[in-house]
């Protein structure tokens, strides 16, 4: 019998990509099942970023790489952050790492000792807890409202703290709610953050360029928080490159450095011809990627308009991202089409039995209420999913 470690034993399997794989199980059958559980854009990367790629390829960038990452894509990484966040990272401040979801697991490795606590305000992106508990971490969710755009307020950040408070964990925009932050609220949280000079905070900025209200605002922008934020950013959504697997840091230089002598025994430096092609994305204007942002908006517009029309679904407005949160706590505890709906993995499965539309359920993301729905997703599906849906639940 193979014996597992406890360690995996008692990890959750991923619900977002557990849901992208029973899409795919369905649809290999034949059932015709709309996928609006993976983030994931639906567009091709830019052929500009393709073209650096097979040049990457025709010039021979074969080698192993730098660990943390191509000098030039580090200068790269410099200058964006100085152009779109106003921050001034230092070559040893910057680590390239295969996607962002190494970048956090990176991070939790190396700041991880058993029993730190994390803050994690809810809801919060689908890997966060368990990478937090893979590292004997111990994730401490905080409940936010809709009512508030599911955002975290001064008041809840200080009643979570406790001495063995050791990094606090956020996206803005927010996967799954959408929500972003603007520089005031940042800066309140950061205010309270003073009297505990010890708490690092992991900035999750994965989705800065997919904002319908301009205006993204990084933590580490205020002087007395950059020595303590790590800023974690990645081309998976702006630039459609979700299988490239490129995501990177600046952070306090002892915790890059320790992310680098992590990564060296556990992956080395990220595939170096994705690395070249993220240089030219990178160096790019963000306007070039603009076209993108423009139909999610339009998407988000006709999906919040299509919900609005099926009673039960509760929704707030996204500024960001490409997902909407709605809460359907209305129906729980009723019986749909013979079946007997408790909670929010329940109504998931639901609507994939009898809607053909895959969703993710909100327990992932430590909100038992809500359903998360991507749409990134053409129009066309997205009106033929919530007409499903809507049939479904009437
Ligand atoms: N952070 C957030 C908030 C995400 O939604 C994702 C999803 N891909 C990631 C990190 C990881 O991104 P990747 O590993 O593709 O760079
Ligand atoms: N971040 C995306 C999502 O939340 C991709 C899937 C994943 O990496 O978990 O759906």
């Amino acid at each position: 019998m193979t014996q597992l470690s406890d360690r995996v034993l008692n990890m959750a399997t991923s619900a977002t990509l557990a849901m992208a794989a029973k899409t795919r199980e369905l649809k290999a059958e034949g059932k015709d099942i709309i996928g609006l559980s993976l983030g994931e854009p639906d567009f091709n990367t830019p052929d500009f970023i393709r073209e650096a790629a097979i040049q990457a390829i025709n010039d021979n960038y074969n080698s192993y790489t730098p660990v943390d990452g191509y000098v030039e894509l580090k200068d790269a990484i410099i200058t964006k952050f100085k152009r779109d966040n106003h921050l001034n990272y230092k070559h040893s401040q910057i680590v390239v790492s295969t996607g962002a979801k190494q970048s956090l697991a990176n991070v939790a490795a190396v700041m991880l000792n058993k029993g730190d606590e994390v803050i994690l305000p809810c809801p919060y992106w689908v890997s966060y807890s368990d990478i937090v508990k893979l590292n004997e971490g111990v994730p401490v969710e905080v409940k936010t409202s809709i009512e508030n755009d599911f955002k975290l307020t001064p008041q809840q950040l200080e009643a979570a703290i406790t001495p063995k408070t050791k990094m606090i964990w956020y996206s803005s925009p927010c996967n799954p709610s959408g929500s972003v932050y603007s520089k005031d609220e940042l800066r309140a949280l950061a205010d309270v953050l003073q009297k505990y000079p010890n708490i690092i905070v992991v900035s999750d900025e994965i989705y800065e360029h997919i904002n319908f209200i301009g205006g993204h605002a990084s933590m580490a922008q205020f002087d007395d928080m950059f020595d303590r934020t790590v800023t974690v950013n990645g081309v998976s959504k702006a630039f459609a490159m979700t299988g490239w697997r490129i995501g990177y840091i600046g952070a306090p230089e002892a915790i890059a450095r320790a992310c680098n002598k992590m990564q060296g025994q556990i992956t080395s430096g990220a595939n170096c011809i994705a690395q070249r092609a993220v240089i030219t994305a990178l160096n790019a204007s963000p306007t070039r990627v603009q076209f993108m942002v423009d139909e999610f908006k339009v998407r988000r517009e006709l999906i919040l308009g299509l919900l609005d029309g099926i009673e039960g679904f509760k929704t707030n407005v996204p500024e960001g991202a490409f997902y909407v949160f709605p809460d359907v706590s209305h129906f729980f505890g009723k019986v749909l089409k013979g079946q007997k709906i408790e909670n929010a993995t329940d109504f998931s499965l639901f609507l994939l039995e009898h809607a053909n539309v895959a969703t993710v359920t909100g327990v992932a993301f430590g909100n038992p209420d809500c359903i998360r729905i991507s749409y990134a997703a053409s129009q066309e599906q997205i009106i033929e999913a919530i007409t499903r849906i809507k049939n479904a639940v009437s």
